[in-house]
Parts: C-alpha cells; structure tokens; sequence
C-alpha cells in the first residue's frame, strides 16, 4: 500500500540487516531485500529480537496486558476512567465500552490466564455501579515494550551512524507516537528537536 509517499509492505518479516562497515547497508526481510539512507527499528517489545545481531545492549522486555471488549453497560461512564489504585482503566466509546490493564512478565506468549481477565471485572466492580457490559466482544492481550526506568530509546545507534532505534514506550506509545515519529524525523533530516531528546539516548545502558 502506498499513501502519501509512503509504502507499507504487510506480512513482512525483518530477517536480519546486511552491514557495510559504520553503516546498514540493506535489511532483509521475508519479502526480499530492501534498501534506504535510514533504517528505524521500531518494533516494540521484539525490537531487541532485532538488534541482537548488532551486539546493542536494548533492555526491552515484553510486559503483558489484558482487555476485555464489551456493549456497553445501561450506565456507562462517559469519559475514560483511570481506576488508579489497581491500575486498571475503563474506557468508553459510542459503541463499546473495555476495560484494561495487568502487568505480566511471563515472556513472549499469547495465553489468557483467567484470572486475570476476571481480576479486571473484579476492580471494575469496586469502582463503578454498572461495571460490566454484554455480550463480551473480545478478550485479548498485548505486549507493552517496557524498559526499567520507565522511558523510551529514541536515538541513533552508536556503532550504524543510518541506524536509529524508536523503542520501549511502554504504557504510553500510543500517546507518545506522534512526537516520536516527530522526533525520528527531525533527527534524520537534521532540524532541530522540538524536545530535548538526551533522556532516550541508548547510551544510558552501556
Ligand atoms: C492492554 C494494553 C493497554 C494499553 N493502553 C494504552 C493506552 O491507553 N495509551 C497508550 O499510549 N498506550 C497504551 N498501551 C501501550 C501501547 O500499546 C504500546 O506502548 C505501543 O503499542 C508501543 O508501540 P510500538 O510501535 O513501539 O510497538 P508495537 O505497537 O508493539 O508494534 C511493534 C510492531 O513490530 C512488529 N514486529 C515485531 N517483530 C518484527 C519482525 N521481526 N519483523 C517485522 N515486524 C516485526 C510487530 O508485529 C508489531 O506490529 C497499552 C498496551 C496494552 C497491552
């Protein structure tokens, strides 16, 4: 697909980057091989999968979290409510309604552990008159990308100098995408930051 420039390859797995001395010279994917001046690595929680060929120390472990999708209740909240002291939020919209949250550390895998879905409700009770919708729509779990203090790499790579990481936003990428990409951006075609980006350097981790 190519919109505004930009082609999106779907189904197409990094496989490993073709190195030319202090730069990547191609990467390789399932796709075949592709080529450019600058390469991101922008792969969330498996974004380590990708720089371990590289010898790049990314401390980014996979922090799993639970949703629950349902209709939504007779009486809804009608803003998105933060249940702060059990981390858990309940998030409203037209048509729907979900509640989130749960921090595992149990690896890369895709199993939904009972109890934690119903842990979600559980909270939700606590906190709300009509907690929970019907039907349930959907059940899933995702991987946050989380690093141990709490914030994103967003750098270049110190040995690849057309090698930049976009990594490890852990709770938050959603929100913080826009003013990442900004950010990438800005680094690559060499304006100014609009933010001071030293707090994501890579190099706190050497
Ligand atoms: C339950 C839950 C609730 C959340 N709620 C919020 C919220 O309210 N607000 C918020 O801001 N954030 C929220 N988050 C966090 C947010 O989802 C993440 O921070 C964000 O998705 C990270 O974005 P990313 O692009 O870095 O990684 P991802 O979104 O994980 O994207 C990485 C991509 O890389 C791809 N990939 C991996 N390996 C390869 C490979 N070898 N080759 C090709 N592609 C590869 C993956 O398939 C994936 O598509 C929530 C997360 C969860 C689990």
């Amino acid at each position: 697909m190519i919109r505004q420039g930009t082609a999106l390859e779907e189904e197409c797995r990094f496989k490993n980057f073709v190195i030319n001395g202090e730069r990547v010279a191609k990467v390789s994917t399932t796709k075949g091989e592709f080529t450019a001046d600058h390469y991101v690595i922008a792969a969330g929680a498996w974004s380590p999968q990708l720089t371990r060929q590289l010898s790049l120390k990314l401390p980014v472990q996979a922090g799993k979290g639970y949703s629950i999708t349902m209709s939504r209740p007779a009486i809804c909240p009608e803003i998105p409510c933060y249940l702060y002291e059990k981390s858990v939020v309940a998030v409203p919209w037209k048509s729907g309604y979900r509640l989130g949250g749960t921090m595992e550390f149990s690896g890369f895998n895709s199993t939904i552990v009972a109890q934690r879905l119903q842990n979600l409700k559980n909270v939700a009770r606590e906190y709300l008159r009509d907690p929970v919708g019907e039907p349930v729509l959907e059940e899933q779990v995702g991987m946050r990308p989380m690093i141990y203090d709490d914030l994103p790499v967003i750098d270049y790579t110190p040995f690849h100098s057309n090698l930049v990481v976009a990594a490890g936003h852990g709770m938050t990428g959603i929100s913080m995408a826009p003013s990442t990409g900004k950010l990438v951006a800005e680094m690559i075609v060499g304006h100014s930051p609009h933010l001071d980006p030293s707090p994501f350097s890579i190099k706190r981790f050497r």
